[in-house]
């Protein structure tokens, strides 16, 4: 059995590692996909001490300095079920293993939304982006659209006002949904248009890069095309918590509840990253929750176990 078992190979749950195996106590790795959301960027330029890496560098670096400990990884794996107990916590896996532990730290993190139209996945890091914080400054002086009229949409789109050209905010519905403290805000931007019934319906690009959208105006079917830069698609991230429904407590969005030392609603149970509760979904900062998160499983094992 591990001290501490980390479900999740992404920034949070490499930092969780490392700062378990450096206490010199058992610690496993299981993940579906080492390195996690990262693998699928192309350029960071806002991990603090790092000017500017890739992905798909930064994953395999991730992975290296976890490789520098003893850690057990088990890549591949991926998790179905948490059982809580008092002495050990086991988790299942799908190829039917059963990993026992101590302490368990939750680090499966989340997904975007997709849109699902054409032009998404073949312009997606080509135009195509998910996340303002990370790919606004790339647009610097262009025009974008963002998808999504919610509150992560109308931030987005104020937050982006101020770095490129133009904004059109396309919201499905006829109204947006965003705070009206947002609302407000976005309508006082001199470079923004908003557009609701608005129902995209294509990306388009010249093979390399965006180059257009095109929409459909629910109220009278016609379509319309509008030429950009960028696509910004706000639409929703989903935590990755559909197995961990019943045993741990989840927000109404699925994410894990976790107090200010990570803990989530089960005893020995943590749980750090994009799939909490913690707001703003960043590297930097699923990496200070995996260590958070892990210095408390650490903690948690000297206050209940005598041996
Ligand atoms: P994740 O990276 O999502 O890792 C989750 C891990 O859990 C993966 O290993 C996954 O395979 C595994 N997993 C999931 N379910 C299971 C299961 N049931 N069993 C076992 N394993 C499971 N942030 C920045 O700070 N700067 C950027 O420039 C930036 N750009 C981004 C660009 C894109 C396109 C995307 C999608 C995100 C970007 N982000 C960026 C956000 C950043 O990637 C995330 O905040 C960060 O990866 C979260 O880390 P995490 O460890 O919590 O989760």
């Amino acid at each position: 059995p591990f001290d501490v078992l980390v479900i999740g190979g992404g920034p949070a749950g490499a930092a969780a590692a490392i700062y378990a195996a450096r206490k010199g106590i058992r610690t496993g790795v299981a993940a579906e996909r080492f390195g996690g959301q990262v693998l699928d960027t192309m350029s960071i330029e806002n991990f603090i001490s790092v000017k500017e890496t890739e992905g798909p560098r930064f994953a395999a670096q991730l992975e290296e300095h976890v490789r520098a400990y003893d850690v057990d990884i088990m890549n591949l794996q991926r998790a179905e079920e948490l059982i809580p107990g008092d002495k050990e916590i086991s988790v299942r896996m799908e190829n039917g293993a059963v990993l026992k532990s101590k302490t368990v730290i939750l680090a499966t993190g989340a997904r975007w939304r997709n849109i699902n139209v054409p032009g998404e996945q073949e312009y997606r890091t080509k135009g195509v982006a998910y996340c303002p914080h990370c790919d606004g400054p790339l647009f610097k002086g262009k025009r974008v659209a963002v998808i999504g009229g919610g509150n992560s949409g109308v931030e987005a789109a104020i937050d982006l006002a101020g770095v490129v050209a133009h904004v059109t905010l396309i919201e499905f519905g006829d109204l947006l949904r965003a705070d009206d403290v947002l609302q407000r805000k976005l309508r006082s931007l001199p470079n923004v248009d908003i557009i609701v019934s608005a129902q995209t319906t294509e990306i388009h690009g010249d093979g390399n890069k965006v180059n257009g959208l095109s929409y459909k105006d629910r109220t009278t079917e016609a379509i319309h095309k509008i030429d950009l830069e960028g696509v910004f698609i706000q639409i929703g991230l989903v935590p990755n918590t559909e197995w961990l429904k019943g045993t741990v407590n989840l927000s109404k969005h699925g994410e894990i509840e976790i107090d200010a030392k990570g803990q989530t609603s089960v005893p020995g149970v943590f749980a750090a990253g994009d799939v909490t509760t913690v707001p703003y979904k960043q590297i930097v900062i699923a990496i200070g929750e995996g260590a958070k998160a892990s210095l408390s499983a650490f903690d948690h094992i000297i206050r209940t176990s005598v041996t």
